[in-house]
């Protein structure tokens, strides 16, 4: 049997025994699934109708990362990445996925090994030779940078990795994201003497993972404005209170 992937686009056809209802036929529709009805999703996924392992746990962890049990999407994360790299040969297209989706749980919770961990995902992805990824971590070491230890930081590495990414790719969903998260870090800058206002939408989805593979328009800058930031940019005159 054929060990099924994340990125066929037409998926693992015929469905495990038991697997039931409308709509769960393929990986496209778990996609969907999980986008439109998250809650469902989760009962679905918990009641282990999709026999593979670090597929189930994928698609677990970004659900869990939909409804906000940041934590529980991490564990789940975990337990994908550990089944993924354990199987001989690894395969990118099941590992790079999950693993993804684990870093990005590091820097949605603020954790303090976050910015190891996008730098950890930046390898694995140049690894496999995943442009797409390295990117993708990348940003997401950006916004860690931005969380734990300078805004000016921060904001020069995405500028520099929209203007790569750019010249190789073009503008595209990627670079637009980029492009979005460097001008948030501006903006945070520019206004740090106001108390920080939480992002209207919790960034819900990791770029990259099972259910999307690129970023919406705001993604990395949602996160931007997830956690406060460290700003150690030159105040502006006659302001003092320090934010997000
Ligand atoms: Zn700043």
């Amino acid at each position: 049997m054929t060990t099924p992937t994340l990125h066929t686009g037409t998926g693992w056809h015929g469905g495990p025994p038991g697997f039931t209802g409308p709509g769960l036929e393929s990986l496209d529709q778990l996609r969907a699934m999980v986008l439109a009805f998250p809650q469902f999703a989760e009962r679905v996924l918990d009641e282990r109708r999709i026999p593979d392992g670090v597929i189930r746990d994928t698609l677990r962890a970004e659900t869990l990362l939909r409804l906000g049990k940041f934590h529980d999407a991490a564990t789940a994360a975990m337990r994908a990445v550990q089944a993924a790299a354990g199987e001989v040969p690894a395969e990118p297209a099941r590992l790079l996925p999950a693993a993804t989706i684990l870093t990005d749980c590091t820097v949605l919770t603020g954790a303090a090994d976050a910015v190891k961990s996008c730098t950890d995902l930046q390898l694995l992805a140049r690894s496999y030779g995943d442009f797409q990824r390295m990117v993708i971590a990348g940003a997401l070491r950006g916004v860690a940078v931005y969380q734990q230890h300078s805004c000016q930081q921060a904001r020069q590495l995405l500028d520099e990795l929209h203007t790569l990414h750019t010249r190789v790719c073009g503008p595209d969903a990627l670079a637009t994201a980029l492009g979005m998260a460097r001008d948030t870090i501006d903006t945070c800058c520019e206004t740090r003497h106001l108390d920080r206002q939480p992002p209207a939408q919790p960034p819900p989805f990791t770029a990259g993972g099972l259910v999307l593979h690129d970023p919406t328009p705001h993604g990395f800058a949602d996160r931007i404005l997830w956690l406060p930031g460290i700003h150690d940019c030159a105040p502006a005159p006659s302001l003092s209170r320090s934010c997000g």
